[in-house]
Formats: C-alpha cells, sequence, structure tokens
C-alpha cells in the first residue's frame, strides 16, 4: 500500500513499510536543503515529486541488475528502490536519496548543456554534495581511503573515459571513489564562485577532467604524506 507525505518541498509517495524512513528524511532534508541550495546558489526549487518503492516488483522494467538501492531520477524529482531486508543503516539510506536530489538539481537548475554527461562530474559531485562520505572528514579516515582505494591503484586511467556500466567499478578501480576524490579536490582548491562557474561549463570540466586526477593525487600526496612521489 502506498501512503502520501506531502508539503512545500515535495510530495512523497512511498510504501507504507517506510513510514519511519520517510519521517526521518523529511527532517534531514529540511536540516540540510539550504545548505545544499547554497552550493548551487539557488534561493528555492520547485516542489519535486518522490516515489520511495520497497517492492521492487512495482519498478518495471529497468535495464540493469537491481542491486539493494537503486536510484532514478528525472525533472520531477526521484525514484528510489529501498531493500529494508539488508542491513544497510538509515543514514546512508536518507544520504543516498539526497545523492540523486544532488543530480536532479544539477540536471534541471545548474546544467547547460544536458546532452553529454560527463559522469565523473556528476556522480562526484553527488557524492561530494550528498555529504555520503562525511566520514572522510576525519583525516584519518580519509588517509585510509587515499591509501586502500586510491594510491593502491595500479593503472591510473583517464577519468574522462569512465562510463557507468561494467567498466565504472571494477577490479583495477571503482569509479565512484575517483569521481568523489577528484570532485573534493576542485571543491578543496577552488573558491565556491569558482567552482559553481566550473560546474556551468562542460568544456572546462571536460579539459579538467584530462589530468585532474593525477593533479589530485598529487596534491592529497603532498598534503596528507608530506611526498610529491607517486608510486
Ligand atoms: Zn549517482
Amino acid at each position: 500500500m502506498f501512503k502520501v507525505y506531502d508539503d512545500s518541498n515535495f510530495v512523497i509517495n512511498y510504501q507504507d513499510n517506510l513510514e519511519k524512513l520517510v519521517t526521518n528524511f523529511v527532517s534531514y532534508y529540511k536540516n540540510n536543503i539550504n545548505e545544499l541550495l547554497k552550493k548551487f546558489y539557488l534561493d528555492s526549487i520547485n516542489k519535486m515529486e518522490i516515489r520511495l518503492f520497497s517492492d521492487k516488483s512495482l519498478l518495471g522494467d529497468i535495464p540493469y541488475k537491481l542491486g539493494d538501492f537503486a536510484g532514478f531520477f528525472n525533472d520531477k524529482g526521484v525514484n528510489c528502490y529501498i531493500n529494508i531486508n539488508v542491513k544497510k543503516s538509515e543514514d546512508d539510506i536518507i544520504k543516498a536519496i539526497m545523492h540523486e536530489i544532488v543530480h536532479h538539481i544539477y540536471r534541471f537548475y545548474i546544467e547547460n548543456d544536458t546532452t553529454n554527461r560527463i559522469i565523473w562530474f556528476d556522480e562526484g559531485l553527488a557524492m561530494n554534495f550528498s555529504l555520503q562520505n562525511d566520514k572522510y572528514n576525519d583525516d584519518d579516515n580519509f588517509k585510509e581511503f587515499l591509501v586502500n582505494k586510491i594510491f593502491s591503484i595500479k593503472s591510473i586511467p583517464c577519468i574522462n573515459d569512465l562510463n557507468h556500466g561494467g567498466s565504472f567499478v571494477n577490479d583495477n578501480y571503482n569509479g565512484y571513489d575517483l569521481s568523489y576524490l577528484v570532485v573534493r579536490y576542485l571543491i578543496e582548491t577552488n573558491s565556491q564562485r569558482d567552482f559553481y562557474f566550473i560546474m556551468k561549463d562542460k568544456d572546462l570540466i571536460k579539459s579538467i577532467g584530462n589530468n585532474v586526477l593525477e593533479s589530485a593525487m598529487k596534491y592529497y600526496k603532498n598534503k596528507y604524506f608530506n611526498t610529491l612521489n607517486i608510486k
């Protein structure tokens, strides 16, 4: 059975076993949306439509294998499938919904040219702005991430070549980790205004993508490990 939550921000259609999640999502959203909109230099956005499913059979045809969480965004808002039988923390699920909301806002309020999606920028932005990886605000956690997930990569890809599908997460690297890292680097090393102009400019993003991964790795090696040598 579906229930409806409706306020000035959104109308949420959700299956009734997601009630507690919806209550907590709404309060998380209210606490964080203004900060998020500020990053996009937006005063407000249109009322969004959100659909939350716990039964995957209601989703219809999906062109790929469905994991325990799947999010889709469109011009109205976002749809998410949530498998409530797996142990994923509610905080993680709420931030995963925010991840889709970031995609939605970026696509429909910020991007000028929506014909060629630059995957690394899009995913990195969603991961940074949704606060999904805020555990990496802790220096020790972030250093561990750098050592185990980034500096250990055997052959460094050109990040512009990253594409969704089989190759985005593979034996050599995780495309989400790389995307998170380089966008974090761009946010950290640009003023908020300059980063906004990067967001708006696809050509600029493409040209940054040619060597941003190497630059980010050098920057963080130097910052946290006090060396410029890249193994
Ligand atoms: Zn995404």
